[in-house]
């Protein structure tokens, strides 16, 4: 065990009023149910919470017991989509100590999310509060196991009953917390990737750089071509020209070239800026590998793929780390990434990865804060 002391909650987290639910699961319920969870179906017994109008701000900070939300049919969200999400996990270490991984860069992409849906801005001490104050209500919550984790959702939504078209002046803030094991269950193997020409799931000027659901309604209908065709994954191509690589639906994209160098589409303003590309790009850099951010055609990487200029490509996001991709196919083309296994850069950048958030080495950049 550990020899030093769970930490006191922050100032943050002590703005929150506990409320625990009289009925958790017992410690032989909680031990089936984090067994082998699948993604996101499982939840531990509380939530937090904080309450937002126009008129009184920020206010009621609590977690209460995880249940159904009273939400009135004129509640804007179900009209206009005005919502935004996050996703980060805690990890246990093999001293029992629970950590996060980079969660102020989480909170201030909750904020950029909510600024460009017109939301109010959480502060991020709310932020990084509700989730301290949660885990510590729930610390039993979170598994132990190989590549399992408590994975995090804290969203906000517009609450308000009215159906003109404003932001609204009532909002909900909840973080809801679900036990995790590998994103797949087979374990990590190379995915085949659709690229869509026909759809785009962002365009200049829109939401794509926001975390919100409604950049993930405009990609299901795409995503469930891919899985017609055989694919898990969509590509998409950027809105504009409909020649650029883009990102997944949810996980940014990367190359691995012949040469060692490695490429990732820019910021365009389109993409989402993930958390775990930032990491990536840091942890290879950190590496002595050159990382080159820029447009990349969909047409180079169909080149690179035939004349093996390209040797290897993932995806990355919170939920399932690092994703090497073994197959890419499209309307008119159907290739394989190199031999089609995972390449030995994804392989070690991903293990690079999970070793800092498991604390399996030590953590040169700073990213990991203790919460229990
Ligand atoms: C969340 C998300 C990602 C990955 O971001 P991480 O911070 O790495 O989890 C990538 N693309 C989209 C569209 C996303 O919503």
């Amino acid at each position: 065990m550990s020899t030093t002391h769970a930490p006191e909650l922050s100032s943050a987290a002590a703005a929150f009023d506990i409320r625990r639910t009289d009925a958790p699961r017992d410690d032989v319920e909680r031990a089936a149910l984090l067994e082998s969870p699948a993604f996101g179906t499982v939840f531990t017994d509380h939530m937090a919470r904080i309450t937002w109008t126009a008129d009184g701000g920020w206010q009621d900070r609590r977690v209460e017991k995880h249940g159904p939300l009273l939400l009135d049919p004129a509640a804007a969200v179900l009209h206009y989509g005005q919502e935004i999400f996050e996703g980060l996990k805690a990890y246990r270490h093999a001293d029992a100590s629970v950590w996060t991984f980079r969660a102020h860069a989480n909170a201030a992409r909750f904020a950029a999310s909510a600024r460009r849906l017109a939301l109010p801005e959480l502060p991020a001490e709310d932020f990084l509060g509700s989730i301290e104050a949660l885990v510590a209500t729930d610390a039993a919550w979170v598994p132990d196991g190989d590549e399992t984790s408590l994975y995090l959702r804290p969203f906000m939504y517009a609450s308000e009953s009215f159906l003109g078209v404003r932001p609204a002046r009532a909002v909900e803030y909840l973080v809801i917390a679900s036990p995790v094991g590998p994103y797949f269950a087979s374990g990590v193997h190379p995915v085949a990737i659709w690229v869509a020409e026909d759809f785009h799931r962002a365009g200049p000027g829109g939401t794509g750089a926001a975390k919100c659901g409604g950049n993930y309604a405009a990609s299901l209908l795409p995503q469930q071509e891919a899985y017609e065709k055989g694919c898990e994954q969509v590509c998409f191509l950027d809105a504009a020209t409909n020649t650029q690589l883009e990102e997944l639906g949810g996980m940014n994209v990367f190359l691995v070239g012949a040469s060692g160098t490695v490429t990732t589409p820019a910021l365009s303003g389109t993409i989402l800026e993930g958390v775990t590309r930032s990491s990536v790009i840091a942890l290879l850099r950190a590496a002595g590998r050159e990382v080159v951010e820029r447009s990349i055609p969909l047409a180079e990487l169909r080149t690179g793929l035939q004349d093996g200029s390209v040797a290897e490509v993932f995806a990355c996001g919170t939920a399932a780390v690092v994703t090497p991709i073994g197959r890419l196919a499209g309307e008119d083309f159907d290739l394989t990434v190199g031999d089609g296994a995972t390449g030995t850069v994804t392989a070690a950048v991903r293990r690079e990865l999970t070793d800092i958030q498991y604390g399996r080495v030590p953590d040169p950049h700073g990213w990991m804060h203790r919460l229990v």
